[in-house]
């Protein structure tokens, strides 16, 4: 097993670098400081003695560990992100370190009254006694997702000392943007070369997820008729009514607030307007291809109904596909996600399969023919000042990654 120290020093040098991503730029990687965190890491992969170490001009990195046995193994392969996400800073993260944790409050930031408490998050009750790094309250901590860097890093390591551990072939990858939902675009899975592979991007330990949310945006636009509120009898049309009539005709208990495991939603994220114009925007998710689709048909038929009621078509609706469930490609290949059950269950780790509600990159590169599965990384309450990683659980996700390798070798030796 690897140390606890060696990872905590490892996973504090990622998290030290700021890379936060940012949605409103097209270059790749969206930000320039991406480019300290990826020259790191490319260095730190040749030095463990990874072979093959390249980085393309988008930041997307790959690597190889060649295979230490004779017969033949598919290739398999370990992704993360290395960039955090835009919606909290990442910028000068000052981590603190709780070893043998007690159960009570975390006092964060004492000047700021920031407390990380069981009573709100009361999964740190799992963790009693483990080593916790939160962070200081003013920053998020970055685990999202460079606990994953840190673990795809430390069991190739352990796997190149430790040459006994026979395992095929092994890729790496490490991709810029995941958090603005462009990991996967410049991702190529052709030069990858694995027959299939593991996001190391879910939360807690045992998370392995295969199937995540059909995901569509709808944007809904509604004219309406200015006319002096005076005179506006039988001519004014209000768009505001208009799109809230729109609103109000969607099941109301069908949104996130009130809805959870397979269930799915429309969330309604914003709202402009005035008399003349109105628009709203909508995402939509549904688990279930035949759902999500009959949810796209009532917004439209809303739509037409709506238009039906004017003599001339005062709402408009515009929806787009942003990404698919990945249990569509993951289910023909379904002994993958055998493989990491299997590899959890031998280290008495209790694998927690459920769907994710939202997308993942594994998602995106199953569909472009890398089949994706999606494994804990260990951190919790991603996106924020409240995340924090169990040392632990870091520990745990690198001795799956090399359990992993080591069926797969034993399982294609039988044959
Ligand atoms: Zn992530």
């Amino acid at each position: 097993m690897i140390s606890k120290d060696v990872l905590i020093n490892r996973f504090i040098s990622y998290i030290k670098i700021d890379t936060q991503s940012d949605p409103n730029s097209s270059e790749t990687p969206s930000t320039k400081k991406q480019w300290n965190l990826a020259n790191k890491l490319v260095s730190e992969l040749k030095q463990i003695g990874m072979q093959d170490v390249e980085i393309d001009e988008n930041a997307y990195i790959m690597a190889t560990l060649p295979a230490n046995i004779a017969h033949k193994v598919p290739v398999i392969g370990f992704i993360s992100h290395f960039d955090t996400s835009p919606d909290f800073s990442g910028t000068d993260v000052n981590p603190q370190i709780i070893e043998n944790y007690d159960g009570k409050d975390i006092l964060l930031n004492k000047e700021l009254d920031i407390v990380l408490s069981p009573n709100y998050f009361e999964d740190l009750l799992q963790y009693k006694g483990q080593t916790l790094i939160t962070t200081d309250g003013t920053t998020l901590l970055g685990a999202d997702d460079k606990a994953g860097i840190t673990e795809i890093i430390s069991a190739m390591e352990y796997l190149i000392n430790n040459p006994d551990i026979p395992h095929g072939k092994i890729r790496v990858g490490f991709t810029p943007d995941e958090e603005i939902g462009r990991g996967a675009h410049k991702f190529d899975v052709d030069k990858f070369g694995a027959k299939w592979a593991y996001t190391m991007d879910g939360s807690q330990v045992g998370e392995l997820e295969f199937e995540n949310f059909n995901a569509a945006s709808a944007k809904i636009y509604v004219k309406g008729k200015m006319v002096h509120p005076g005179y506006a009898k039988d001519k004014m049309i209000n768009s505001i009514y208009i799109a809230q009539d729109f609103i109000n005709s969607l099941p109301r208990l069908e949104t996130p607030e009130h809805t959870e495991d397979r269930q799915g939603f429309f969330h309604l994220s914003d709202i402009q307007g005035d008399v003349e114009e109105t628009q709203l925007e909508y995402i939509i998710r549904d688990h279930d291809k035949e759902h999500f689709e009959a949810r796209k048909d009532m917004m439209r038929d809303l739509v037409s109904e709506i238009n039906s009621q004017y003599e001339r078509e005062v709402i408009k609706i515009e929806i787009k596909d942003q990404y698919s469930n990945m249990r569509e490609k993951i289910e023909p290949v379904m002994h993958i996600v055998d493989i990491a059950e299997k590899a959890m269950k031998a280290l008495n780790i209790l694998p927690i399969i459920k769907p994710i509600r939202g997308g993942t990159d594994g998602a995106q590169l199953s569909y472009m023919g890398l089949p994706c599965p999606n494994i804990f990384a260990g951190g919790h309450n991603f996106h924020g000042r409240y995340e924090y990683v169990p040392v632990e659980s870091i520990q745990k996700a690198v001795a799956v990654i090399v359990k992993i390798a080591e069926i797969t070798s034993e399982k294609y030796k039988e044959r």
